[in-house]
């Protein structure tokens, strides 16, 4: 390999040299006040990111981010909530799935692959004895960007607890749990946070502390109760994943360091609209209805997506994203999370050109 493969997925991504140096190094011992003192800090700038509501706390959990929406569904949900779950995929129905496994009884808003909510699917499920609603705010697998200001009025009016799946949405797409009002948040290290996989996080409301304070254990390892008695001392249960969880820190402060939320935003934004504008000519048409800035399904008019997938990392040293089940072989994905350059986007678009240009045009 001449050149040093690119990733263009929607996770893991590349990280930043910050992060790099971070997780390069052995793992110090955790139980001790420094690392107390570097969790508190994780949490309070985590809350800040995502607006969460004076009150409110983050449990961090080693496990992917299905771990965190498992957990969700065991601690904050309990067998006398009526759920609706927006399934327009496969993480919507990874929801659906986790409810009937821990026997939560819910009901599906199943949405044509790629088509966005519109508030009249929503008004089907008023008055009808429904306390919580799961929604993965993009649901990555399309790239569609569910409406949050429609699904956040809903919730309000018919007084049902929101729970949010921002794992690929987080950074990339502006959410304010204040505003919306959204009681719990997931997000996970390998998105657009750009560290190793590993650590899951789930910002808590006042209102979704206090029903998992209420509701029966009904596990151990993905306990929310437990990850919240030891985080009010910056500590966790069982031995975390130390060094992503430091490396988050340094994230943060770099985050911090270059603009905050608004310009890692803005970054992701405009990296998205470039890589857009620069393959709109090519013979690729865009799949979802409503994108998140996350990431850009494409599906190829002529040939094979998986071909595509395939001559992109064989070829040009870039990974980018297949699609699963029968659309896979027109549909791919294009992320525009991580430590991405200007360069790096060049390189890409460039790719693209030439392939498509030659092979497909
Ligand atoms: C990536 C992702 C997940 C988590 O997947 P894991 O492989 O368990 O980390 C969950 N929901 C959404 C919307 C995602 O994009």
């Amino acid at each position: 390999m001449s050149d040093k493969m690119l990733n263009f997925t929607v996770g893991p991504v590349m990280s930043c040299d910050e992060v790099l140096e971070v997780t390069g190094q052995s793992a110090p011992y955790f139980r001790t006040p420094e690392f107390s003192e570097i969790m508190k800090e994780n949490e309070a700038m985590m809350m800040e990111l995502l607006s969460a509501p004076e009150g409110s706390r983050v449990a961090f959990l080693t496990a992917s981010g299905t771990g965190a929406m498992e957990s969700a569904v065991m601690n904050i949900l309990n067998d006398s909530d009526k759920v609706i779950v927006v399934n327009g995929g496969s993480f919507g129905q990874r929801f659906a799935d986790l409810c009937a496994l821990h026997k939560r009884e819910y009901s599906e808003i199943k949405l044509e692959f790629g088509k966005a909510l519109d508030r009249s699917k929503l008004s089907e499920y008023a008055d009808k004895g429904y306390t919580a609603l799961l929604i993965n705010m993009c649901e990555t697998s399309s790239g569609v960007l569910y409406d949050m200001q429609i699904v956040s009025d809903f919730c309000k009016e018919n007084g049902i607890l929101l729970i949010v799946d921002a794992i690929s949405a987080f950074l990339a797409d502006e959410l304010d749990m204040d505003k919306l009002g959204v009681a719990a948040v997931i997000t996970s290290s390998q998105k657009a946070l750009a560290l190793h996989p590993g650590i899951s996080m789930i910002t808590m409301s006042p209102e979704a502390i206090e029903r998992v304070e209420k509701n029966d254990e009904t596990g151990m390892y993905l306990s929310l109760k437990e990850a919240l008695k030891n985080g009010e001392r910056g500590q966790t249960p069982f031995t975390p994943a130390v060094s992503i969880l430091l490396s988050l820190n340094a994230r943060l402060h770099q985050i911090d360091k270059c603009g905050g939320r608004d310009a890692e935003h803005e970054r992701i934004v405009n990296t998205a609209k470039r890589f857009r504008e620069g393959i709109k000519d090519l013979p690729l048409d865009l799949f979802a209805e409503s994108m998140s800035n996350c990431v850009t399904a494409l599906r190829v008019r002529d040939g094979s997506a998986k071909d595509v997938v395939n001559t992109f990392k064989d070829k040009y040293q870039i990974w980018l994203c297949p699609n699963g089940g029968e659309i896979g072989n027109t549909v791919f994905r294009v992320g525009h999370i991580g430590s991405i350059t200007a360069e790096d986007n060049s390189r890409l678009i460039s790719a693209f050109k030439e392939l498509f240009q030659n092979a497909f045009n």
